[in-house]
């Protein structure tokens, strides 16, 4: 709506800086003040509006174009009688939802406007505005708009307070008490960080810190952060966040709650490139990487090398008993793999190993001491994990799921060039075909923990895509489940 600063800045940057695949590539901000979103005793007519400044700032920022429509233009036929977009109304159930009702309808209706004039392939939306962000990204799916949404994290002044055009109706005593807004929710933050979770006394100290500043509250509330639930106590993603009267300012602001860094689940059938773009985005978003299917491969190896039948289960079991399986990252970020003492981070790889994997990864006995190792392995959280039954089986709660996929076809050519690449003699391409599918075929139909596609994981089909490109699409998907503010990533943005 204008009156741009910093916060606006930084969307303009990292739109800037995103312009691959995009066309043309050009970054275009958009700057109106909606009518329909503001309440009727609300800032409509005095909400501040420069557009000399904030072409400077939007021009020295990167942008490309600047798209400043009149009223008229954006809606011809005037506002009365229009046509609407109205969001979910359980999205609206709570937080803004219930002060300023009929505002999202208001930010629906002009974004899908705005979309459909200016046509982008991606849009930038700060998660300050997190209720407006879920709901958006809601608004895009159920129309099916072609547009992918990116949330970027809030820019704060030196003293914790949120970036906002409202900021500029504070006069100095206003500023100062504004202060105590991000102050109470940073407090509930620490006070979470030390073992408090329950809803009550989150948001009792919260409110009671606002009312000492005298800041009037709107609301102070704890909820599930993709469905705005109220929660009772924090729980996978929580969001607390709080409304306030600051003088002639409402202001919001926020803190997200985890009940432990993330987990993200990577599945899908063999030769989908999965280990290639996990270890990238694991490294992107500084998680920690674990490819379980080279834990079945190691326990493989050890009882091809004891002689043992790997299609009996009787004969692996003893096997397992004791077993001394060890996961550790390498200088390249590689996962190094070691059982019982012998190093075998390429020798899982061979095409004997591969061979009686799927057989061997079927075993109960076998299955079970895995998942344990694994689900140990994953207890603080903070890593991505990629196999065939990681959403479903060992961590049912991760906060995102994918489900990383390619034709028989397309895995075939893949899998020809990595043993080539490792040294391995290269089948033909029917024969590799043939291969894989009888992996997915045994992965898929065995008893325990089958290959099969969490309800909530995406679907991510890879064929034709770039190894860049899916990367980028797993960061995209994992955004959308955890916001930059809960987990900044490697990469933090220094801008
Ligand atoms: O991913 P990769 O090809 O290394 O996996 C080897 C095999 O290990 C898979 O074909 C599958 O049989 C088994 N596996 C599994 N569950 C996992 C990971 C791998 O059953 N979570």
């Amino acid at each position: 709506m204008g009156a741009l600063h910093a916060g606006h800045a930084r969307l303009i940057e990292r739109a800037g800086q995103s312009l691959a695949g995009c066309s043309p590539p050009r970054v275009l901000v958009s700057i109106f003040v909606n009518p329909l979103q503001f309440g009727p005793n609300e800032d409509f007519e005095r909400y501040p509006r420069d557009l000399e400044a904030d072409a400077d700032l939007a021009a020295a920022a990167g942008a490309h174009a600047l798209f400043a429509p009149t009223l008229d233009e954006m809606y011809p036929e005037g506002a009365e009688g229009l046509t609407r977009v109205q969001p979910p109304l359980p999205l609206q159930a709570s937080l803004c939802g219930i002060t300023r009702p009929g505002h999202f309808d208001g930010v629906a209706t002009v974004v899908c406007r705005l979309f459909a004039l200016v046509r982008p392939d991606r849009a930038f939306f700060g998660e300050k505005d997190w209720q407006q962000l879920l709901i958006l990204r809601r608004v895009v799916a159920d129309l099916g708009l072609p547009i992918a949404l990116r949330g970027v994290a809030t820019v704060r002044e030196g003293d914790g307070l949120a970036r906002s055009s409202r900021n500029r109706y504070l006069d100095s005593d206003h500023r100062r008490a504004a202060a105590a807004l991000p102050g109470a929710l940073r407090d509930a933050r620490a006070a979470h960080g030390r073992g408090v979770c329950e809803a009550e006394l989150l948001i009792g100290g919260v409110s009671a810190a606002l009312e000492r500043s005298g800041l009037a509250v709107d609301y102070v509330q704890l909820v599930e952060a993709h469905t705005l639930r109220p929660l009772r106590r924090v729980q996978g993603l929580a969001l607390l966040a709080a409304a306030v009267h600051c003088g002639p300012s409402r202001l919001i602001d926020h803190v997200f709650l985890m009940s432990r860094p993330p987990i993200v689940a990577i599945d899908g059938p063999a030769g989908a490139g999965k280990s290639t773009v996990t270890r990238a985005f694991a490294r992107q978003l500084g998680l920690v990487y674990l490819d379980t299917g080279a834990m079945y491969r190691a326990v493989t190896w050890w009882v091809q090398r004891q002689g043992a039948d790997p299609g009996d289960a009787a004969a692996v079991a003893p096997w397992l008993e004791g077993l001394d399986l060890r996961l550790e990252a390498g200088p390249d970020g590689e996962q190094r793999v070691s059982v019982n003492g012998h190093e075998v981070t390429g020798a899982i790889r061979s095409p004997e190993v591969t061979a009686a994997v799927s057989a061997v990864a079927a075993h109960a006995c076998v299955r079970e001491a895995l998942t344990r190792q694994q689900q140990a392995l994953g207890e603080r959280g903070g890593l991505v994990a990629e196999g065939r039954d990681i959403g479903t089986a060992v961590f049912p709660d991760a906060e995102c799921k994918v489900f990383l996929t390619a034709t028989v076809a397309e895995r075939a050519r893949r899998r020809a060039r990595d043993l080539a690449e490792r040294g391995f003699p290269v089948p033909s391409l029917a024969e590799l075909e043939a291969q894989i599918a009888e992996r997915d075929r045994l992965d898929s139909t065995r008893e325990v923990a089958p290959l099969r596609q969490a309800e909530d994981a995406a679907e991510l089909v890879t064929d034709g895509m770039a190894i860049e490109a899916v990367i980028e699409a797993l960061v995209a998907l994992f955004r959308e489940r955890v916001p930059e503010e809960a987990w900044p990533g490697a990469q933090r943005d220094s801008a």
